[in-house]
């Protein structure tokens, strides 16, 4: 059983073997290092409705995204 993670500036996935919400890596795609996001979280934030997304939602990071909308109750950060 595999988790995947999404590159927040690429979208490029990774599989781990365990479940976290986010993991910190160097992408092997863009070579960003950054907060690479379960992608549970990723079909969440699709689904964030377009009232509640900040003007520069377009422009942020998929990390940025998840903790912006944490932040302001959209989004539940779970921990398993
Ligand atoms: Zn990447």
């Amino acid at each position: 059983m595999t988790e995947t993670y999404v590159c927040p500036h690429c979208g490029t996935t990774q599989e781990r073997s365990y479940r976290v919400r986010l993991i910190i890596v160097t992408c092997p795609e863009c070579g960003e290092n950054g907060r690479h996001v379960h992608a549970s979280y990723v079909d969440l934030l699709d689904e964030v409705p377009e009232e509640d997304k900040p003007d520069e939602w377009s422009r942020m990071p998929l990390d940025e995204r998840l903790l912006d909308a944490a932040k302001r109750g959209i989004v539940e950060l779970r921990s398993s």
